[in-house]
């Protein structure tokens, strides 16, 4: 099966529901000039290894600027640039910035960590995005093995054998893979064994414990993650008890507002080791 074939049968994206055609097009509009403009920024949050509690990876999140409506989400504009297609140059954009920061951090003297960089499947399934990763790291001078692409179930799935490739490739380059949101979407047991996946972050809707067999859930993507060989993150820990539980459980690190939320690279620099 070619990308370029299933790229074109990939086209199904939904925009956002709570917002009406007209505005969807103004904010496309609006999207396409935020990145001329510099609108767009990346935040960064922590993630902590329970081993020794110290930061070891950070996770950059898509930040738009609004100049009248302030602050704008990525849940709120990222399916509006996947269905105009500006995802591709926003997303080239995102991985830049994040490994150009992680170097700039590098050479500052931090103790070096690992930056997680969220994909769409636009992306991922580019025909020429080995290539463009190879470039960005090249470019940044970054060291692969400080790179960790974020892909979630239902891309890896789509289609097997594609996927399967890109990722070796990632792979050989030295990069990282990890699937985000995990527990969320649907992949085969067997597919988790076959691709070479270096960590599984366990969604934040299991942290809730109003419901008592998300314990369970994530007690078992912990010990599944360690049977694959796998390390294993917890996404929105909030609470003492989610990290306690957590780190009874082996978990091997987290991210939550319970250490920091998402913020501007200035701001981060008191979480590293120096
Ligand atoms: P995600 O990759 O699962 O990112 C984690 C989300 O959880 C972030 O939302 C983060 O701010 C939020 N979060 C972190 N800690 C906590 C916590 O303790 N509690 C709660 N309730 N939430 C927490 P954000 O930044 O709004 O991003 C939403 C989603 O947008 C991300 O989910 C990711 O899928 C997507 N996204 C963000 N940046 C990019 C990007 O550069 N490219 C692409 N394609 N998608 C992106
Ligand atoms: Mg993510
Ligand atoms: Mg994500
Ligand atoms: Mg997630």
């Amino acid at each position: 099966i070619s990308r370029s074939t299933y790229f074109s049968e990939y086209t199904f994206f939904q925009p956002a529901f709570h917002l009406h055609f007209k505005s969807i097009l103004t904010l496309e509009h609006q999207l396409k000039r935020a990145m001329q403009t510099n609108q767009l920024q990346l935040y960064y949050q922590p993630q902590t290894a329970f081993m020794n509690n110290q930061v070891i990876g950070m996770e950059a999140l898509l930040r738009w600027k609004h100049p009248k409506r302030g602050m704008i989400l990525p849940l709120e504009f990222i399916a509006i640039a996947e269905r105009s297609g500006l995802i591709i140059d926003i997303g080239d954009w995102v991985i830049y910035e994040a490994c150009r920061q992680n170097k700039h951090w590098q050479d500052k003297g931090f103790n070096p960590i690992v930056m997680s960089v969220n994909l769409s499947p636009i992306q991922f399934y580019q025909r020429n995005f080995v290539t463009k990763v190879r470039r960005i790291l090249t470019e940044t001078n970054l060291n692969p093995c400080y790179l960790e692409l974020e892909i979630t179930e239902t891309m890896a799935m789509q289609i097997e054998e594609v996927s399967l490739q890109i990722i070796e490739e990632l792979r050989n380059l030295g990069v990282s893979i990890s699937i985000d949101d995990f527990g969320t979407g649907y992949s085969s047991l067997k597919s988790l064994c076959l691709y070479p996946i270096t960590k599984l972050k366990i969604d934040k809707m299991f942290m809730r414990n109003e419901y008592k067999g998300n314990q369970m859930i994530v007690r078992s993507i912990i010990k599944l993650s360690h049977s694959l060989d796998m390390k294993v993150i917890a996404e929105g820990v909030e609470t003492k008890e989610q990290f306690t539980f957590l780190q009874k459980e082996e978990c091997d690190a987290f991210q939550g507002f319970y250490i920091s939320a998402p913020l501007p690279p200035e701001e981060l620099t008191g979480y590293f080791i120096k």
